[in-house]
């Protein structure tokens, strides 16, 4: 990750500026520059003048289902593809608690449970540990890829996890942008590959939803160039942009999806980021309209959706039964490295008081600088009778429980 960072900001030519943008960004008080001479971007921290209502909201007008939050990963793989059982964890049951408690939050999610002896692991530790409070997803076997036999190895790896107690299954990136045909050389693997027909089939058999991120922001297909608006956030995480190279572009993956949401209408989706595509949300509307077994959770995107606040309105009225609440929390201090989505009080906070209030013009992080581009956000003060299905009921439909 460091040498893709370094190579990036050599090729861009921008190695001492960006640098100076992720030093500062963790600063608490800004220093202006003295000496005269222009001011740089990474030294401009404009403090808004605007007289504007501040609500601070503690906790959550009803109880909340966080369904996207990361307390454990799948340690070790190759190239961005996970291919063993081993498990990384984030946190502690013990500490997660803490933090749900004191924000409202009854129950979680944890997408990224792995595989086999990992998953069985996450189960033993939170969901048996603590009945009610955390549920957690399994992830494809990649590491037996290149067997042949893959497609129903695949498929019983499924049908196992859902017996250990897995309430979903979770795809990374890693289809579609990572995982090649021989596993990390090769062509890339295309989003609708039919050797993931029988996961997918087995997911409805076994009535686990698909918790789907398979493709990003349209920025990061674009050049990192003057007019890209995630500059600063391509800049921190270069190894994110997924422009050149033999990636495909983002519409090419949202159409490979698209088909593997028409050939498979009985297996449940959750297009995760609100579709991976918040900032094209009459696209998100017209893919909810197609497809009725697609679903939607908004993990890191309230950066879009605040930015447009009147459609997002409409969007949540419209789509209200089928919108679940979701942070892509990840605890610190792997957290810090991503302040959108870092799982502590403040980001719960930032999410209450846009979903709830209509405060205007404020961070959609808790950070200096906004991490994902230079704007804030508007709230939306949805209705209780939208707010309660956004929080809970949705979900509780989604995970077959009460909150
Ligand atoms: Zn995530």
């Amino acid at each position: 990750m460091e040498l893709d960072r370094r190579s990036w900001l050599a090729g861009a030519g921008l190695g001492a500026m960006t640098a100076a943008v992720a030093g500062r960004a963790r600063a608490d008080a800004p220093t202006c520059p003295t000496g005269g001479g222009p001011l740089l971007l990474q030294d401009f921290r404009p403090r808004s003048m605007l007289h504007a209502k501040e609500t601070r909201v503690a906790t959550p007008r009803f109880p909340v289902i966080d369904v996207h939050v990361h307390f454990s990963f799948t340690a070790g793989g190759r190239k961005g593809v996970a291919t063993g059982e081993d498990t990384s964890f984030t946190t502690t049951a013990k500490d997660a608690l803490a933090v749900m408690d004191r924000k409202g939050v009854r129950a979680v999610m944890n997408l990224t449970g792995g595989t086999g002896k990992g998953l069985e692991r996450v189960i033993a530790g939170f969901v048996h540990a603590h009945p009610g409070r955390f549920h957690t997803c399994t992830e494809p076997i990649y590491g037996e890829w290149l067997d042949p036999r893959y497609p129903q190895l695949q498929a019983d790896a499924i049908e196992r996890a859902a017996r250990a107690g897995a309430k979903g299954l979770k795809i990374l990136k890693a289809l579609g942008l990572y995982l090649r045909e021989r596993l990390d050389e090769g062509p890339l693997v295309k989003v609708d590959d039919r050797r993931f027909d029988p996961m997918w089939e087995a997911c409805a058999a076994h009535r686990l939803p698909v918790y789907m991120h398979v493709s990003d922001p349209e920025a990061f297909f674009l050049p990192i160039d003057c007019t890209n608006e995630r500059y600063d956030e391509l800049g921190h995480h270069p190894n994110w942009s997924f422009h050149g190279k033999d990636f495909p572009s983002h519409r090419e993956i949202m159409e490979a999806r698209d088909r593997v949401f028409a050939r498979h209408p009985k297996t449940l989706f959750v297009g995760l980021h609100v579709g991976h595509d918040a900032e094209n949300l009459p696209f998100v509307s017209e893919s909810l309209d197609r497809f009725p077994n697609l679903t939607v959770e908004l993990g890191a995107r309230i950066g879009e959706l605040g930015r447009q606040p009147r459609a997002s309105r409409k969007f949540f009225e419209t789509y209200q039964d089928r919108i679940f609440f979701g942070t892509d929390a990840v605890p610190p201090p792997e957290g810090e490295k991503t302040p959108q989505q870092v799982f502590k009080d403040e980001l719960y906070e930032i999410y209450y008081r846009f979903l709830e209030t209509d405060d205007e013009y404020f961070d959609y992080a808790p950070a200096p600088v906004p991490p994902q581009g230079r704007w804030r956000i508007y709230g939306i003060a949805l209705p209780d009778g939208v707010l309660k299905k956004v929080y809970h009921e949705n979900a509780e439909r989604l995970l077959g429980v009460k909150a």
